[in-house]
């Protein structure tokens, strides 16, 4: 118990902690929006801190939409004057991960959305073309493999299939193919109280059951953590391999940011919803970082990472919470 996080910034704090930073990373669901609706405030937060010289950039594991759409979504929901350039989505850091860091020769077979599809072409990254796969007669002893295949992406992907899997351990059977996956994230919220379960476990999952069951014990374990059953862990499973995530909590996506724009962590606010995906995520880049209540996790869940005396918790606790990004508001105006 103790010690620092989970500060709740009053007046004037809040104006010394922007004073301080120069770059402001925002998760989107759950802090600039929900779903369809713009967090109230936001649009005016986003213009405001670029009006104070800060440099605001987003940062989203959903991977369904290509950044184009993005664009076109912050405008729909009243945001005037957000680039391109701005946007970082898990889709788009993946397939600067294939071009850029994996330098792959060759094809990528995707199970993931058309989002995803379109950065990977957008990044002259070739996708595979599911083709014959509904063809009568066609199975998964016999369905069409593509051996220029050199790596396998895995996202959302509300038409997964069995033969999707089955094809993707195929080629992972090969151990010079890659394996990445998006994002980690177990769940998302959807409209009234409904879910639609991810892709991967979240890292605090990669522990062991029995480690689990003790947290759990404790009361350590929330309720997000729990959740094992998804595409990437049954990836996993199938090929005996562990996927490369390239969403948060993982530290591509800063990198990412950083070789575009020169950024410097110290200098650097991450503003998220989720303790396990956007707080870890800007602990383990460097980052400070803040936890706004309009999202998935609770001051509750926050309290119980700060009051945990596992060392792998520690990541989990924001340095700052807010209830809103609308708090912004006060703290810049002149
Ligand atoms: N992936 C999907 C498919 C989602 O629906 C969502 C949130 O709605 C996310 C990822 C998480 O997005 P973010 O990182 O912006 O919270
Ligand atoms: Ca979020």
């Amino acid at each position: 118990g103790g010690g620092r996080g989970c500060v709740t910034l009053r007046g004037s704090q809040f104006r010394d902690l922007l004073d301080a930073k120069h770059n402001v990373l925002f998760d989107c669901d759950g802090v600039i929006w929900n779903g369809e609706t713009a967090v109230t405030g936001a649009p005016e937060v986003v213009s405001l801190l670029k009006q104070r010289g800060k440099r605001v950039f987003f940062v989203t594991n959903n991977c369904t939409r290509p950044r184009e759409s993005y664009v076109q979504k912050f405008s729909r929901l009243g945001f005037t004057d957000v680039a391109e350039e701005e946007i970082f989505s898990s889709a788009y850091c993946s397939a600067a991960y294939l071009r850029d860091v994996a330098k792959v020769q060759g094809k990528v077979y995707v199970i993931g959305c058309s989002g995803v599809v379109r950065e990977l072409q957008d990044a002259g990254v070739h996708v595979v073309e599911e083709v014959g796969d509904d063809e009568p007669g066609t199975n998964i002893s016999n369905c069409p493999l593509d051996p220029d295949v050199k790596a396998v992406l895995v996202g959302y992907d509300e038409n997964f299939t069995f033969m999707k899997l089955a094809k993707a351990c195929c080629y992972l059977k090969n151990s010079e193919c890659l394996f990445l996956a998006t994002d980690p994230d177990p769940w998302h919220p959807l409209r009234g109280g409904r879910i639609t379960p991810e892709i991967r476990r979240s890292s605090i999952q990669q522990c062991s059951v029995r480690q689990r069951c003790f947290l759990f014990k404790r009361g350590q374990l929330s309720i997000s953590l729990q959740v094992l059953g998804s595409l990437t862990a049954a990836l996993e499973t199938a090929s005996s391999r562990k996927a490369t995530v390239i969403g948060k909590p993982g530290r591509f996506m800063f990198e990412c940011i950083a070789s575009q724009f020169d950024l410097d962590p110290a200098r650097s606010l991450m503003v998220g919803d989720r303790l396990e995906t956007d707080i870890l995520f800007g602990s383990n880049c460097g980052l400070s970082t803040m936890l706004t209540l309009t999202g998935v996790s609770t001051m509750e869940e926050a309290q119980k990472y700060k009051d945990s005396e596992s060392p792998e918790h520690k990541g989990c606790v924001p340095d700052y919470v807010v209830e809103s990004i609308a708090d912004f508001l006060e703290a810049l105006e002149e």
